[in-house]
């Protein structure tokens, strides 16, 4: 399936593109578990490894079934060329590896996930590379805090656990204005409802463990973008320190691609009738969801996001004791802080996610003590509602 159409439409994408048939004659994309590859001569040894012939020689630099999962993903987002890594922090690791360099500075949206957090501020400030963080929605923000220094504006949108939705146009317009390259981390809507490469964005970033996979059964990522930027830079971080994808994970990750465009439309289906009626409930006083008209950027949302996605947050006005009565109260739905799963989980960000932060780092967060994060999964929606309605008459 070398070839394709451009007019083929996303999931004949997410099914098709990426699997050249061996001469076996699979159906299904094979998995190579290979470390190594062997060549037919000393010659074509000499060649591949002087890159004079493109082919396989070691599975930390290719692997046909890791390529498979590259090609289909980089054609989902829009993108020349697809690395895969090992986990969604690794990828975030290689982007700023091969694309920084002691004395840049990076501006990043605050509300990133957490371990993104530790990773600018524990690790790369080590090495030089210093961070600064602003409000995800405040673009005079992001332009007052880019200097001389800076090459890498980062972010997530929608935020988590609040849904706060950034405008990926005008912050590709503000970095492209100041030299600079805009990396989003696109988990929680991927391509199927958002393709920031067609915004503008440089760098796509992916948790491959949330919603690619879609049914938590394995940790990986990836990073997306043009050949020189992705192919070149972060390739050659992978390929020479190794965090690279293990060729199991990405045969998986193939099989969550091809129903990715199903499932990102019924979660967000989903998501939609629950933040509709979390709204009307009594004991709740606000509901955070972009596919909501009361959500501040609902507009932008809509134009920018083929659907709302998946995840709901909510404040009790109870505050925490009505929170932690609610969750512990509901018997379908996963206490669990991951999400991007079938199943539905529930979270107290306040506690958990965001519990390392001081209640003032907390408050200027938004991150209240009676604040719920759902991740609605595929269940039947009555199912879940309900639940959460034993959950509310509890409270
Ligand atoms: C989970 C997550 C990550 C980290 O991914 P891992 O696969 O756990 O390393 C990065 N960004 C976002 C938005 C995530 O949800």
């Amino acid at each position: 399936m070398a070839q394709h159409d451009g007019d083929w439409g996303f999931s004949t994408q997410a099914i098709r593109i990426g699997h050249h048939r061996t001469a076996e004659g699979e159906h299904a994309e094979p998995i190579f578990p290979t470390s190594s590859f062997v060549f037919r001569s000393a010659a074509e040894a000499a060649a591949r490894f002087s890159n004079e012939e493109p082919g396989n020689i070691y599975s930390r630099f290719t692997n046909p079934t890791v390529r498979n999962f590259e090609e289909r993903l980089a054609a989902l987002e829009g993108g020349e060329c697809c690395v895969a890594t090992a986990s969604g922090m690794s990828a975030i690791m290689a982007t700023c590896i091969g694309l920084l360099q002691a004395g840049d500075h990076i501006v990043s949206s605050q509300s990133v996930f957490g371990s993104t957090t530790m990773l600018f501020t524990k690790y790369l400030s080590r090495f030089g590379i210093e961070t600064s963080f602003v409000d995800l929605n405040d673009l005079q923000a992001w332009e007052a805090a880019i200097g001389p220094q800076t090459k890498l504006l980062f972010l997530e949108t929608p935020s988590n656990p609040l849904t706060d939705v950034a405008d990926i146009s005008a912050l590709s317009e503000l970095a492209h204005a100041h030299d600079c390259l805009l990396a989003v981390d696109n988990c929680f809507c991927t391509p199927a409802l958002q393709q920031p490469l067609n915004l503008g964005a440089d760098i796509v970033i992916h948790s491959a463990t949330k919603y690619l996979d879609g049914q938590g059964r394995c940790v990986g990522g990836a990073v997306v973008g043009n050949k020189e930027l992705v192919g070149e830079e972060v390739f050659g971080v992978l390929r020479t320190t190794g965090p690279t994808m293990s060729p199991f994970n990405a045969w998986v990750f193939l099989k969550g691609l091809e129903t990715l465009e199903l499932r990102m439309l019924a979660h967000s289906r989903n998501a939609q009738i629950l933040a509709e009626w979390l709204e009307r409930q009594p004991q709740i006083e606000r509901v955070n969801f972009p596919g909501l008209v009361s959500h501040p950027q609902h507009e932008l949302a809509m134009r920018q996001q083929r659907g709302p996605g998946s995840i709901v947050s909510f404040t009790l006005k109870g505050g925490q004791p009505a929170a932690w009565t609610l969750i512990d109260a509901t018997r379908i739905l996963s206490i669990t802080a991951n999400l991007g799963d079938t199943k539905t989980t529930i979270t107290h960000p306040a506690t958990t996610t965001h519990g390392r932060l001081t209640p003032e780092e907390r408050a200027q967060a938004g991150i209240g003590n009676g604040l719920v994060r759902v991740a609605v999964g595929l269940e039947n929606i009555e199912d879940i509602r309900n639940d959460l309605a034993r959950g509310l008459e509890a409270v």
